[in-house]
């Protein structure tokens, strides 16, 4: 990748290669595999046919009837050009119907010509060894018995000199068995070399991992084992980092061992059940059964590190989640992309999940700067491996303050803003324990002083990542109008908006869901708070819009 493209570009170029692989395919499946069948017996009953319309030239013995090998070589002829025609159209299971055919015409040959010697007894050698090469086996012996015994019955019917019939049959079906069986052997050669061409097809010969492909074919597998048992699947695609520079310094040949170095570090850190291929030039990328995004990070850091550390090269990774964050095959390769892209804008050397964050990015016009979105993601992502509890609970404060803000019209950024600062309020609880956290009883005097200082840590978090406007909202999102709140004890105007906001989101979703030391209350005791809380605990005017937001009956009745 070239670190100034845009991401546009950058994720258009991977979505291509993965069209041409589709591409070749479609040309895979439509080989025509039943047509070569059916040309080759086709052909088969043409040439028979001609041969023995060519024989009434010569002379045939006396007592030979003209006019049955004519109707004989016809018809085969007739069958002959239209298997030719009718080519794949015609379903596999007349094939053996046809053989059959095959050998009664050549019976019916040797007994108009009324000669045991009749030279047209080797047609069913024809037979046999087509019925070797295209069908089962057992098929292809049912067919050995049928001119066995069709042949012997022949012999009997057409009359002639009788002195050496038994001979005859005998050097006959010996030449049709081991004609049979040497086709028997060359299919299985030729399948045996398709499968090892099929293999090659999909792995690539440098690192010996699937290659594109086969790693798109896995992929397919496993997300319907997963929507089967319910069970998540993650994908890492990683990238090493100015590859390009390896090539121009070391030369080609000492790029290759890097890749297979590479490859061989990230075999050995993967479980078992995992698989990976190399899906472009430098591109690697995982899939991981039964493993959240969580596990999939840790896997990509821990190969981050050995590389780093044995090889002196550095690797960025994406990692999108099935179903989290996409169902299919396709999109969560472009979600992974995505987060890469992030991972490459961020300075490289790094991992990145995917989240609506990222995707944000693909749209340069709603792009802020790109250390911000980074801020926010690293600090999320810490919140959520933390506990996925918390997370949950601050995205729903994100979607609230959200909708509050639309609701009072602070126009689009700032209401982008507020979102940010929902998903983060809680971020300060980092540093509270988890005692005190998951505690299912009141708080002591000591638990609720280390609980109180959690709007200062979040806010001294935020000021570190640079997201200044957001840390003094979440420091002041515990103060309240009537002035009892913490950690200042500020009153009314002194409280910003963002901040009077984040307040009554971040209640009515504590009220509103199950908590260590009780359950969740139902939505109208929740909003029956609020309204009585309002112009002491919370905000009225912030009430009032998020009353109306939830469609519940506006202030009038306080
Ligand atoms: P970035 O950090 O942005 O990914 O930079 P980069 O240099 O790794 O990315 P870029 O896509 O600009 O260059 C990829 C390079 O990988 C270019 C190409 O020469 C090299 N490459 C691709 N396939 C192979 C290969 O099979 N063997 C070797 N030795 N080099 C390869
Ligand atoms: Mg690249
Ligand atoms: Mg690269």
């Amino acid at each position: 990748m070239s670190p100034g493209s845009s991401p546009a570009r950058f994720l258009e170029k991977r979505s291509s290669r993965r069209r041409l692989t589709l591409l070749y395919d479609d040309m895979l499946e439509r080989m025509p595999e039943r047509g070569v069948k059916w040309r080759s017996l086709g052909c088969l009953f043409l040439a028979g046919g001609l041969l023995a319309l060519l024989s009434l030239a010569f002379p045939l013995s006396p007592d030979a009837w003209i006019p049955g090998v004519v109707v004989l070589g016809g018809s085969a002829v007739a069958a002959g050009l239209a298997m030719l025609a009718a080519g794949p159209r015609i379903p596999d299971r007349l094939m053996s119907p046809s053989l059959a055919f095959g050998t009664v015409l050549v019976t019916l040959g040797v007994v108009t010509n009324r000669d045991s010697t009749s030279v047209y007894a080797l047609f069913y050698v024809w037979v046999g060894f087509e019925a070797y090469f295209f069908l089962p086996r057992r098929h292809a012996v049912g067919h050995i018995a049928l001119i066995a015994v069709a042949y012997a019955w022949a012999l009997a019917a057409a009359g002639g000199p009788a002195d050496d019939q038994e001979a005859r049959w005998l050097l006959t079906m010996g030449t049709v068995v081991t004609a049979g069986l040497l086709a028997g052997a060359l299919n299985d050669r030729a399948e045996r070399l398709i499968e090892r061409l099929a293999d090659a097809a999909r792995t690539d010969p440098l690192t010996e991992l699937l290659n594109r492909r086969g790693f798109e074919e896995r992929l397919q597998i496993e997300l319907a084992r997963a929507q089967r048992s319910g069970l998540p699947v993650s994908v890492i695609v990683g990238d090493i980092d100015h590859f390009k520079l390896v090539n121009d310094r070391h030369g080609h040949r000492a790029g290759d061992d890097t890749l297979k170095a590479f490859a061989r570090i990230a075999l050995q850190a993967k479980r078992l059940a995992d698989d990976m291929g190399r899906i472009g030039g430098e591109e690697f990328a995982l899939v991981l059964p039964d493993t959240d995004e969580h596990g999939a990070l840790l896997l990509a850091e821990r190969i981050r590190r050995v590389t780093r550390d044995v090889q002196s090269i550095t690797v960025s990774f994406g990692v999108a989640t099935f179903p989290k964050h996409e169902r299919t095959p396709d999109g969560l390769l472009h979600k992974a992309d995505q987060a890469l892209y992030l991972a490459k804008q961020l300075g490289r050397d790094r991992s990145v999940i995917y989240s609506d964050e990222v995707a944000s990015l693909e749209h340069p016009e709603e792009r802020r700067p790109v250390e911000q979105t980074a801020a926010v993601l690293v600090l999320a992502e810490t919140l959520d491996l933390r506990d996925s509890g918390t997370a949950l609970h601050s995205t729903t404060v994100g979607r609230y303050c959200e909708q509050i803000a639309s609701r009072l019209e602070l126009g689009e950024e700032r209401t982008e803003r507020i979102r940010l600062a929902g998903l983060l309020h809680d971020l300060g609880k980092i540093g509270v324990a988890d005692e005190i956290l998951r505690k299912p009883g009141a708080l002591n005097d000591h638990e609720w002083n280390e609980m109180r200082k959690h709007p200062e840590l979040g806010a001294r978090i935020l000021t570190s990542a640079n997201l200044h406007d957001l840390a003094g909202w979440v420091l002041a999102h515990h103060e309240r109008p009537d002035g009892r709140g913490y950690p200042r004890g500020l009153s009314d105007e002194e409280i910003t908006l963002e901040a009077r906001i984040l307040s009554v989101a971040d209640a009515y979703e504590a009220m509103t869901s199950d908590r260590p030391y009780r359950k969740a209350l139902p939505q109208d005791v929740a909003l029956e708070e609020l309204r009585k809380g309002a112009d002491t605990q919370f905000d009225a005017q912030v009430v009032d819009a998020f009353l109306a937001v939830l469609g519940a009956s506006a202030l009038v009745d306080v």
